[in-house]
């Protein structure tokens, strides 16, 4: 495999993968989105609640809320040494008071461990009007994105590396002219000029001019958007560790064989 990073902002990566095949790309999307852990609200105890929004439907914005995530120091319950009783490892608990008017914001959560929090301050959870009010205590554990998305840490998507294939009949000039700099002429060939912006807009634009987009199957552009609870490197370094340990657990059925 040939791995190049493209381009990096703070919560998004786009990297190409060279030399590989769509299964192995697909793992690691898989791996990354469903099997990586992350702290998500799973209980919410009401103490009063006379807002215009029900309990079920408070809980569940609630739960959607990305939660910043120290996996050094929590442990999910089914693997913790409480045995499911719930303790500090294994539990975050928040608490959310407020009293209108106001609007609630996600960042009106107090976690009990400061480096467990939101993860962005201003996600509007309820509006409140005069003297309504909204008292709670919150609980979080770790999941995974399989049991329920609230505990997915990212989007990962990826496409075959783009390339243009030109015949007599290919309006070539009107593709470059209608691509705004994104597609330029080498030779009596057209090349795409970034492919990290690359899309379906450009895509179907010169199939109309009868310029055919050929997608690898070898080669792959690769995005990767964290949803905030964990960073980019934590996001893949987990994803291969979980893939790695699934592999241990193989290894040693087939050891087993005769
Ligand atoms: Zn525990």
């Amino acid at each position: 495999m040939e791995c190049k990073v493209l381009k990096k902002e703070k919560d998004v990566i786009v990297f190409s993968i060279d030399k590989t095949n769509p299964a192995m790309v697909n793992t690691i999307r898989r791996y990354a989105m469903n099997y990586v852990p992350t702290l998500a609200i799973e209980e919410v105890e009401f103490t009063e609640n006379n807002s215009a929004l029900f309990d079920e439907m408070l809980a569940h914005r609630l739960g959607l809320i990305p939660l910043k995530t120290d996996l050094k120091s929590y442990k999910e319950i089914a693997n913790c040494k409480c045995k499911n009783k719930g303790c500090a490892q294994c539990k975050l608990v928040l608490t959310l008071k407020a009293k209108g008017p106001c609007t609630v914001y996600s960042g009106d959560m107090v976690s009990k461990d400061p480096k467990c929090k939101p993860a962005f301050d201003k996600i509007p959870i309820v509006k409140l009007l005069k003297d309504q009010e909204v008292k709670m205590n919150l609980t979080a554990v770790l999941g995974t994105g399989g049991e329920h998305a609230k505990f997915s840490p990212c989007l990962m998507y990826y496409w075959g590396f783009p390339s243009l294939k030109t015949t007599k009949d290919s309006n070539t000039s009107e593709v470059v002219v209608k691509s705004n700099g994104m597609i330029v002429k080498k030779g009596s060939d057209l090349e795409i000029k970034d492919v990290v912006v690359w899309n379906e807009a450009l895509e179907e634009m010169c199939e109309k001019n009868n310029v055919e987009v050929l997608h690898s199957d070898e080669k792959f552009i690769c995005t990767l958007e964290s949803w905030g609870q964990l960073e980019l490197k934590e996001i893949l370094t987990e994803a291969i560790k979980v893939f790695d340990t699934k592999l241990e657990e193989f290894v040693k059925l087939v050891k087993k064989l005769k």
